[in-house]
């Protein structure tokens, strides 16, 4: 074993996601140099575009909607061009009683009086949202009462339509905290409604899964990384980060697996379920060490069909599927840009994908490919390349698609959540305001620690 080198930096970044690669880019502007450590052979973090079994896969994060502005404008910055996803046809329903039902627009087709109750709750959970500052959710007038009940129990408190419920539960607690409806609280469903401006935009698939990005989302990183050149350090866990104060200066050392790095401030630019992965000398205060413990990431698996051709088009369907009671809760048309071939993307969540995991890979795949064909055809259960992101079998993330509170954390905890300890700072999308838990969050984020860097370093 040789010896690590020793880097002296402005600051060191650890995680070479999005989050934190935009903050080293930010920094790097400003005339600050910085070093970014990564524990992954690759950075990107939860963006991963990969080529398996000689189908092109975005195995994490992928989609972009109008309202991530800070994402947007990245892409513009770094000349990446964004494509539609394919939506043209009818989309599919399937009810609790297994009946499929093709439909256009937003509303399922569901019964009157439960359409009634869904519009009820929508309308409930848009005003709710409007009312909260996505950075502020603590100070939202209802804050805690929201925050001690479980989204599935609020639920069921403003309706008796089960069906309703389940619907727009879908939306939040698979769709997008990935736990249980009764595993999160009402405040956080109205966060995750308020960072993307409403809860009638969660409901709007053509709005919330927009676009793509040409060459896929991952490329966002390995442009900044680029132009970081070697001060992106692959295959370095972070293990150790000490730190002490002289005279108001902070001087830190983060000690890696391939380099120690010197630094006047530390960015962790982790998901909050990996900070514990390091150890802090002097040791975290408390306030973060009972905090972190209440931050975890949901569980879904993202499943990728790829087809001969996209076969359900020509049957006038877009490809887009819901039900709550599905293993596959909904499914969209992710075929490439210039992509002959059809890809259909699924997703199985929360207590599903414990299920899922409980069947041999062969039974899985038979179970979820049958929920695709009962979407979109037989065709959709014979897919040429199938393939699962396991996303909690990741060392280095373990769990998807990002970190939120167990009940009444939000409001105990959140306001302390982006306090610096020391020379330490936190910034990832799971602690984002607008563009919660999506890439847009974590550019905002690297954006922000950044801001607050050079304001700090070079006065
Ligand atoms: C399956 C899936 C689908 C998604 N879909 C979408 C979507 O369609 N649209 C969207 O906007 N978002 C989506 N997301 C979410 C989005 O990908 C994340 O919000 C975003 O990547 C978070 O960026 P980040 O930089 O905050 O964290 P990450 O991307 O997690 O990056 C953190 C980095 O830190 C590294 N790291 C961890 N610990 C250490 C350590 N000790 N030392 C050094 N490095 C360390 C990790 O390896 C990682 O590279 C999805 C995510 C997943 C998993």
């Amino acid at each position: 074993m040789g010896t690590t080198p020793n880097i002296q930096r402005d600051v060191v970044i650890i995680g070479a996601g999005p989050s934190g690669l935009t903050a080293a880019h930010e920094l790097t502007k400003a005339g600050l140099t910085v070093a970014v450590l990564e524990a992954r052979d690759r950075v990107g973090g939860r963006t991963w575009t990969e080529t398996i079994d000689g189908a092109w896969l975005e195995l994490g994060g992928q989609w972009v909607s109008p309202d991530q502005t800070a994402l947007i404008a990245l892409l513009d910055e770094l000349g990446l061009a964004t494509y539609s996803r394919y939506r043209d046809g009818d989309s599919v329903y399937i009810a609790p009683d297994g009946t499929r039902t093709r439909y256009t627009g937003e509303m399922f087709p569901v019964s009157a009086g439960t359409a009634a109750e869904m519009d009820k709750l929508i309308d409930t959970l848009d005003a709710l949202a409007a009312a909260m500052d996505p950075a502020r959710p603590w100070e939202h007038p209802q804050a805690r009462e929201l925050d001690i009940i479980s989204f599935h129990h609020w639920l069921r408190g403003q309706s008796t339509d089960e069906e309703a419920c389940n619907n727009i539960g879908l939306f939040i607690a698979g769709g997008m905290l990935t736990k249980p409806a009764h595993a999160f609280s009402a405040l956080q469903a109205v966060l995750m409604a308020s960072s993307a401006g409403s809860f009638s935009h969660l409901v709007d698939d053509n709005f919330i899964l927009d676009k793509r990005v040409v060459g896929g989302m991952q490329g966002v990183s390995l442009a900044l990384a680029e132009r970081l050149g070697k001060n992106v350090i692959l295959n370095s866990p972070a293990r150790t980060v000490r730190w002490e104060e002289t005279d108001g200066d902070y001087r830190a050392t983060v000690i890696s697996d391939n380099a120690t790095v010197t630094a006047k401030r530390v960015v962790m630019a982790v998901p909050p379920n990996l900070y514990s992965r390091v150890s802090f000398d002097p040791p975290l205060p408390r306030r973060q060490h009972q905090m972190h413990q209440h931050q975890s990431l949901g569980f879904v698996i993202k499943v990728h069909a790829v087809y001969d051709t996209p076969f359900w088009r020509a049957d006038g369907l877009s490809g887009t599927g819901f039900s709550a009671s599905s293993l596959v809760q909904e499914v969209y048309d992710n075929t490439n840009h210039g992509d002959a071939r059809g890809t259909l993307v699924g997703f199985v969540s929360d207590e599903k994908a414990d299920y899922a995991f409980s069947l041999s890979p062969e039974q899985r795949k038979k179970e979820i490919t049958t929920a695709l064909a009962e979407f979109l055809g037989d065709g959709a259960a014979e897919p040429a390349v199938y393939y699962e992101s396991d996303w909690g079998a990741e060392e280095w993330t373990r769990g998807a698609y990002a970190a939120s509170y167990d009940l009444g954390g939000l409001h105990r905890y959140g306001p302390d959540q982006l306090t610096p300890v020391g020379p330490i700072h936190w910034s990832s999308s799971d602690l984002a305001a607008e563009g919660y838990q999506h890439v847009d969050g974590a550019v905002r984020m690297g954006q922000d620690t950044a801001a607050t860097l050079i304001a700090a370093l070079t006065k």
